[in-house]
């Protein structure tokens, strides 16, 4: 952590009030704010340029000259990865799941624009998919590069420190902020927030990326705080995960027209829309309230709604022709 931070996003990012969301949830007008983090600047927006400002700060200082990095086909990480390394003059190299030619929209578009290298892992788990990283890293070094590897996710306690920074733009921006609701996937993003605003204060929604995400958390924010922060503590919703990871559930289609139907945000189907559905979720249980401030914190993800057959096919049902 003695690294500094290098500076690749646009912040503080804005939070904007969503009163109609609000209402058609069943909260009140003024109880439900956006943190806007899908604007965070660099190569289409999203969470994970916080992490990288840190992370790709260490690799820098360590004198990399190129950025390695792990995830799934549309992962929004490894695309905001290859962003990074071209702001900062480094090379890329994404380890993906799964092999080429499946679809190459979305996210992967993007990594192909970015001028980024991709290296199928075929269908592994995440293991394999860490040992064919170490593999690229060790061919990266013997043909003389110096690579370094950034985690899944970007997800560690030094990634996490980019967003225990959100939670204190928050403080300043929602006086009385009683429930920040964030998209659970590699965790560094929700151990962030809750260093910086307490476990109390975040929800994170599961989105099925790990196993069981709550340890990661627990790990990644103990050393960012004084608070003994253990995964049991956390509140974690698991209500949204559905048939896996890659899954269209009807609750996150759902979602998404509302967000986009009542304040013209757009989600995405792997992340952000089941965020929104367990906060929707959590109305009706009682977890959030009316009368107290929540804010929904959106991450990005767009290009993966592009990157997913299932979604782009829900959002074309929504247009209907008409002869006015
Ligand atoms: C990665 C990602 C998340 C989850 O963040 P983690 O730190 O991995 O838990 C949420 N939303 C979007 C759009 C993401 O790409």
């Amino acid at each position: 952590m003695s690294h500094p931070p290098v500076q690749l996003g646009t912040f503080p990012t804005p939070v904007e009030p969503a009163p109609r969301l609000a209402a058609a949830l069943g909260l009140g007008p003024d109880d439900l704010w956006v943190k806007r983090d899908d604007l965070t600047g660099l190569g289409g927006g999203g969470n994970k340029t916080r992490k990288l400002e840190w992370l790709a700060g260490a690799a820098l200082a360590e004198g990399a000259d190129t950025l390695v990095t792990t995830g799934g086909p549309q992962s929004n990480h490894a695309r905001l990865t290859a962003a990074a390394a071209g702001r900062l003059g480094l090379d890329a190299v994404l380890v993906l799941r799964g092999a080429p030619g499946r679809s190459r929209s979305g996210n992967l578009a993007l990594d192909g624009l970015l001028g980024a290298r991709i290296s199928w892992a075929g269908d592994v788990d995440q293991s394999g998919l860490d040992a064919a990283a170490a593999e690229v890293c060790a061919r990266l070094r013997a043909g003389g590069a110096r690579p370094a590897l950034i985690p899944f996710g970007g997800s560690s306690t030094l990634g996490a420190q980019g967003y225990v920074r959100c939670g204190e733009e928050l403080r300043a921006q929602v006086p009385g902020l009683r429930t920040a609701v964030v998209a659970l996937g590699s965790g560094g993003t929700m151990a962030g927030l809750v260093a910086a605003l307490g476990t109390e204060s975040v929800l994170g929604v599961d989105v099925g990326a790990l196993a069981d995400p709550a340890p990661a958390v627990e790990e990644f924010a103990a050393p960012l705080t004084s608070e003994k922060v253990t995964a049991r503590r956390l509140r974690v919703r698991r209500d949204q995960v559905g048939s896996g990871y890659a899954a269209l559930t009807g609750p996150v289609a759902e979602a998404l027209r509302l967000a986009a139907r009542t304040e013209g945000i757009i989600l995405d189907p792997t992340y952000t829309g089941r965020a929104l559905a367990g906060l929707a979720a959590a109305v009706r249980d009682g977890d959030v309230r009316p009368g107290e401030k929540t804010v929904f914190v959106h991450t990005g993800g767009l290009p993966g709604l592009f990157g997913h057959a299932d979604a782009v096919a829900y959002a074309e049902e929504g247009a209907v022709t008409h002869d006015l």
